[in-house]
């Protein structure tokens, strides 16, 4: 009888150190909400125009900027910010992109290829945190529509980008409003207008300046509803954007097509970047002819691609890239009715400044009133798994060492 009471009195010893390790997890479990303004450029900041934002910098943590992965493109880079890995390796090489050999392509715009997670080579943050017992959410992300249930957040918004941005804003306060066992505590949230006001305006226009302070607005009113609900002080805000943008113009247009008439090459992508297959025979032939006019543009062979631009390990790369310089747009021989309607764009080389998105971090994990100098995009899953104190692959191409110190000690 003693025996067996002595043995009831370990085992209530051991429930009771179960629950309150559990309990004590969970309270301390921290919240962030990781949102991208597209198209933000770093220095729309300083614009005076954002009080908001500003608020937001002095209140906690701001880079100078937020240098994107190569190519400066929306779904490359929210691939890139969510699994920390250089595009070539999380396999969104660009916003379009396929196999020709078997005719199976990934488009932006393509409802059934983004569901199709054959394409998605990294591993999101939501995938690596939900592993660990961490609920997550997502207001809209790229790559958050996977039709395999492992991949996708606990909860998601499938993508409508009229959605009004108040609706988006109420959806995550919603959420946060859960009962605390189902409550996310890892939240995406996207606006798009900075990003769709530069291309159609440029990026000195009043249509812009009026994108940004609508955004500003949202900052704003998120704020606000996370004081309403008393959540303000315990809710970390990361506020990114995907790439910056630039002004183009028609003046400064270059028709590679036209160059290597004849070739029969395969094209991918124009503007900023492009990509070029020939047939094979035919490589250094055409590379040649593009390199001898090399003139505003930088043409590689897939092989010599710099390495700084960690785009050449993926099959689905063509064998020549070509790089535009900043404001100059290159075009094939047919599609090109958007140069008559573009004032901006982006998709350049991502070092350079015009590129650069904005990095914001606010909230009881970050250091107060810190300025630091460029942040890269793909150290932000590192970050974020230290955050939540969790394992991240180990095959990222991000570095926490290049981020953590503007985590609070
Ligand atoms: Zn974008």
């Amino acid at each position: 009888m003693k025996k067996i009471l002595s043995a009831l009195f370990v085992l209530s010893l051991f429930i009771t150190s179960i629950s309150f390790s559990q309990s004590k997890t969970a309270a301390g479990k921290p919240y962030l909400i990781l949102i991208s303004f597209d198209g933000f450029r770093w220095d729309y900041l300083n614009r005076n125009i954002t009080p908001n934002l500003n608020k937001m910098k002095l209140e906690g943590t701001s880079a100078l900027s937020l240098r994107p992965a190569f190519p400066s493109k929306t779904f490359p880079n929210h691939i890139s910010i969510i699994t920390g890995m250089y595009t070539e390796n999380h396999g969104i090489i660009s916003n379009s992109f396929g196999d020709y050999k078997q005719n199976d392509w990934y488009g932006m715009s393509d409802t059934s290829a983004i569901r199709n997670s054959k394409w998605y080579l990294g591993e999101a943050f939501w995938e690596t945190a939900e592993r660990q017992g961490i609920t997550t959410a997502s207001y809209f992300w790229p790559g958050s529509e996977l039709h395999l249930a492992s991949r996708k957040p606990t909860y998601r918004e499938q993508y409508d980008h009229n959605r009004p941005y108040e609706e988006r804003v109420d959806g995550v306060i919603d959420w946060l409003k859960l009962p605390i066992e189902k409550r996310p505590h890892f939240i995406t949230l996207y606006f798009h207008d900075t990003d769709s006001f530069g291309h159609d305006y440029g990026t000195d226009s009043p249509e812009v300046n009026h994108a940004i302070q609508r955004l500003d607005g949202i900052a704003g009113l998120l704020f606000t509803k996370l004081d309403e609900i008393k959540m303000r002080d315990s809710v970390n805000v990361i506020i990114v954007s995907d790439h910056g943008m630039t002004n183009i113009s028609k003046e400064r247009v270059i028709n590679i097509e036209k160059m290597i008439d004849g070739y029969k090459c395969r094209f991918n992508d124009d503007g900023p970047f492009m990509q070029i297959e020939p047939p094979k025979e035919k490589l250094l032939e055409v590379y040649n002819i593009i390199k001898k006019n090399e003139n505003h543009y930088k043409v590689f062979l897939k092989t010599e691609m710099p390495a700084y631009y960690h785009y050449n390990k993926n099959p689905f790369i063509y064998s020549i890239i070509i790089v535009a310089d900043i404001g100059w747009s290159l075009i094939a021989n047919t599609k090109n009715d958007w140069l008559n309607k573009t004032k901006g764009n982006h998709g350049y080389d991502n070092n350079n400044l015009d590129m650069h998105g904005i990095f914001l971090a606010a909230g009881p994990k970050f250091k107060k009133g810190y300025r630091t100098g460029t942040v890269w995009n793909v150290d932000i899953y590192p970050l974020l798994c230290k955050i939540f104190d969790i394992y991240p692959r180990s095959n990222i191409d991000g570095l926490l060492e290049r981020i953590g110190f503007i985590l609070e000690e």
